[in-house]
């Protein structure tokens, strides 16, 4: 008769003579009260909370990194804009400059 293995008490993935009080979400195997700890109100064994945490410092960093690019572009977008006006300010100025110099070199010349 195979059926009694299907009523076999759960026992804990790490300790075997020990009953499994919880199935860990992420690996899906049964772990004794020791063995899991609770995080983000979910019972995680410890391999997948080591795994959790790391996950967490990764998307944290991630964030870090695309705000401290996205200030960078925005700056860079800022200076391209305020050399670009000067730039265009700077292009109307000769013609009005150039102009008044040879008035004035030719006055000289007279
Ligand atoms: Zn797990
Ligand atoms: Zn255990």
């Amino acid at each position: 008769m195979s059926g009694f293995a299907v009523l076999k008490t759960i026992r804990c993935r790490n300790h075997p003579e020990r009953e499994a009080v919880a199935r860990c979400p992420d690996c899906g195997h049964d772990f004794c009260r020791e063995c899991v700890t609770e995080h983000g109100g979910r019972m995680l064994c410890a391999g997948c909370l080591g795994k959790t945490r790391k996950k967490f410092f990764y998307q944290r960093t991630i964030f870090k990194l695309s705000v401290k690019t996205a200030l960078f572009i925005v700056g860079l977008a800022t200076a391209w804009l305020f050399f670009y006006l000067i730039g265009s300010i700077l292009a109307e100025i000769p013609d009005e400059y150039h102009g008044s110099g040879l008035d004035g070199w030719s006055v000289s010349d007279d």
